[in-house]
């Protein structure tokens, strides 16, 4: 079964957990930190120029965004985080809502967890910890590390190594290097997630204590 991400759809959007999901579909969750290219990385998968807005406001997007793939599997966009001008109550809303997504909404829903991380920069504390909650739920999961064009192809390996030691990976977890301005590493993605939603991508093992 390959899915065509060239057919997607917008489904809903969730500001709770009573607009959540859970229909046996595959899942695809990603996540990012704002103006990581969350947005850019979606529209590129799918072909689209605005399917998920590209530099949407903060303060507007405390919500998981579905898009049905193909009527095959679901993309779904969890809120951005780290961006430094969201007020307290906004950022207070962000956790709730993403507590109750991996506490109860996804428990055996996420077929793969897309964490989508600068290659630029050392992963955020954020970031580390989004990691964390993906690692919790058991899901495999793939670290897209975005914006691979603004470096010059001396710093991709010690770029990626430095991704690799923060977030702690091994050689087993997948870390892929992406363009979304150019295109870089799209098919590579798509043949990740067609994998994951065949079952064929081992779930990680959770880190030992
Ligand atoms: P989001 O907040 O994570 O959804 O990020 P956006 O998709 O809105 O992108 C934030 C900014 O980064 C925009 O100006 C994009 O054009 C830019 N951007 C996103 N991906 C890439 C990339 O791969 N390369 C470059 N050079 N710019 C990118």
């Amino acid at each position: 079964m390959s899915i065509n991400f060239n057919k997607p759809e917008f489904i809903r959007s969730a500001a709770d957990r009573s607009g959540f999901l859970r229909d046996g579909l595959p899942q695809f969750a990603f996540a990012g930190r704002s103006n990581v290219g969350k947005s850019s990385v979606i529209n590129r998968l799918v072909s689209r120029k605005n399917l998920a807005y590209v530099g949407a406001s903060p303060g507007k997007t405390t919500q998981i965004n579905y898009f049905l793939i193909d009527k095959k599997a679901y993309l779904v966009d969890l809120p951005g985080y780290g961006y430094a001008k969201v007020s307290k109550s906004e950022k207070d809303r962000w956790g709730r809502l993403m507590e109750s997504y991996f506490q109860e909404g996804v428990v055996g829903a996420i077929t793969a967890g897309v964490l989508i991380v600068d290659i630029r920069h050392k992963p955020t504390k954020d970031d580390v910890v989004m990691h964390e909650w993906f690692r919790q739920t058991g899901c495999p999961e793939i670290i897209v590390a975005n914006k691979l064009d603004k470096l010059k192809k001396s710093q991709v390996e010690p770029a990626l190594a430095l991704i690799r030691e923060t977030l702690e990976l091994d050689e087993n977890d997948i870390l892929v290097p992406f363009s979304a301005e150019k295109g870089t590493g799209k098919d590579e993605l798509l043949g990740i997630l067609n994998a994951a939603a065949a079952g064929e991508l081992e779930p990680v093992d959770e880190p030992e204590e």
